[in-house]
């Protein structure tokens, strides 16, 4: 019985770990997967809709472990959180309604945790994930970090119609790149 409420209690922690991502300090009761502390260095990114490219937070801390926990694949609900973070971005930017979803990835048939992102924003917007793109799509692109050069080199490849991108963070320090007008 105890080691089946140990495999039960490991399972849980693959969804919702009791420790912060982060610190390791235990998570306060009704918090998830960062610890109060972390949570407060979650610093949104005032996003430009004038410009077709955002990133939802500023590249610090408790965010590049998001990244890192996407990378590793420890948890399974870590997509699904992130997506619905770059989501809730895309409606606060009042961009089209995708077409299609496209993954930022060099190499296209790699699944790597781009592709796996890039799926469950696909199920938010129930629209499919392509390899190929047409002149009459509104593109929506994925990727983990947002670098403005890779991007304009990625959007020069592709076919679209529209075209926007969306990161979890940019992939520099903020001071560094200059967004305001
Ligand atoms: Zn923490």
């Amino acid at each position: 019985m105890i080691l089946r409420n140990k495999i039960f209690e490991s399972f849980l922690d693959l969804f919702y770990p009791h420790l912060c991502l982060h610190c390791s300090k235990k998570i306060e009761k009704n918090y998830f997967y960062f610890c109060k502390n972390c949570l407060m260095y979650f610093d949104y990114f005032k996003p430009n809709p004038s410009l077709n490219f955002s990133a939802v937070f500023e590249n610090i801390g408790p965010i590049l472990t998001f990244l890192k926990e996407m990378k590793n694949k420890n948890l399974f609900s870590i997509f699904k959180i992130v997506a619905a973070f770059l989501v809730v971005e895309h409606f606060k930017l009042k961009w089209d309604i995708p077409d299609v979803i496209v993954p930022m990835m060099e190499k296209k048939f790699l699944k790597n945790h781009i592709f796996d992102l890039s799926k469950e924003v696909a199920i938010f917007f129930k629209r499919p994930i392509v390899k190929k793109t047409t002149s009459r799509d509104t593109v929506l692109v994925i990727s983990d970090t947002l670098n403005f050069k890779k991007f304009e080199n990625f959007k020069s490849k592709i076919l679209y119609k529209k075209i926007f991108c969306l990161a979890l963070c940019f992939d520099v320090f903020f001071d560094d790149f200059n967004l305001s007008e």
